[in-house]
């Protein structure tokens, strides 16, 4: 444990100095307005401790963390036949790309990217109202922290709701071929909202931890998902968690990650960990730039990548 603080500070002195690097998403105006320099690392462990350095604790946007838990609880209501509606293969392409789902008869390509994350909101939504929908997504990321000060910030959902025109074509387009079933407002309502939740790097550790422990959460006891389900969404994120930068990420870092624009990153060390970082600075691909960079040196100096 005084190991894993120590590892966990070095890292974030070291890569003080180039959180000017990246650049906040400023297509979604909320969240140009976050400053450059927050910088957070937490790691929660099997054994039920908890790292945390920099702004760890500071609750910021999860953005597209958030299409993790919902792909969670979509499987959960559909099971396999969520796969019907989106596919599970990497995409190639940047997160709001249109160009694939014409290729693909508006089947998205993985649940991640954004259109395949707006077909499992709609999974979600069914049979539910939109103000109930958000609301169970809201009471999973509690359940999941264990943590009920999780909020939604409106802000950030109405930002979305007012600019958020590419996700309304991909939404538009992929109700042209009855993919989602719900009309496109309805969908998207839900879609901001829950991209809006803000949590801090300890709660988001602490919410991913059920995916290091073989699907139960070694923190509250419960049973989360599967072990195989567990497994099968860390091979989504290592496959697909970081849109065109997956490659990357698996390339640098060799686990399994979900990121989002507000600038987190969520990664799981099977077996040991969940790891959050938080650096709102973004790289070309949309991606963290400090925070990846953050999980290289961790999952180097710790001995962490899946492939040995
Ligand atoms: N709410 C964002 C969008 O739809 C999520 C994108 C992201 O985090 O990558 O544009």
């Amino acid at each position: 444990m005084e190991d894993l603080k120590q590892l966990v500070e070095a890292v974030h002195r070291e890569l003080g100095s180039k959180l000017e690097e990246g650049k906040v998403a400023d297509y979604i105006p909320q969240l140009a307005k976050v400053p450059l320099k927050k910088f957070g690392i937490a790691v929660a462990t099997v054994e039920g401790d908890l790292v945390t350095v920099g702004d760890a604790e500071e609750a910021f946007s999860i953005q597209s963390i958030s299409k993790l838990f919902t792909l969670t609880m979509a499987l959960g209501r559909w099971g396999e036949r969520l796969w019907a509606r989106v596919d599970r293969e990497p995409s190639g392409s940047r997160f709001n790309s249109i160009v694939q789902l014409e290729h693909e008869h508006g089947k998205p390509r993985n649940p991640f990217i954004n259109a395949g994350a707006i077909a499992v909101t709609d999974a979600v939504l069914s049979g539910s109202q939109p103000k109930e929908a958000i609301g169970s997504i809201l009471r999973f990321m509690r359940f999941l922290a264990a943590d009920d000060d999780i909020t939604i910030d409106p802000r950030v959902a109405r930002s979305e709701q007012a600019t958020g025109h590419r996700n309304f074509a991909l939404a538009h387009f992929m109700r042209s071929f009855d993919v989602i079933e719900h009309p496109p407002a309805e969908v998207l309502g839900v879609y901001f909202h829950q991209c809006a939740i803000a949590m801090s790097c300890a709660q988001l550790a602490r919410s991913g931890l059920f995916l290091a422990a073989e699907g139960r959460n070694p923190l509250t006891g419960h049973r989360v998902v599967s072990a195989a389900r567990a497994r099968r969404l860390n091979s989504m994120m290592m496959m697909c968690g970081h849109y065109d930068g997956a490659g990357d990420f698996a390339f640098r870092v060799g686990l399994p990650g979900k990121s989002g624009v507000g600038g987190g990153i969520l990664a799981i060390v099977p077996g040991k960990a969940a790891v959050a970082v938080w650096s709102p600075g973004l790289d070309a691909n949309g991606n963290s730039h400090v925070g990846t960079a953050a999980l290289e040196l961790l999952a180097r100096r710790a001995g962490w990548s899946v492939f040995g």
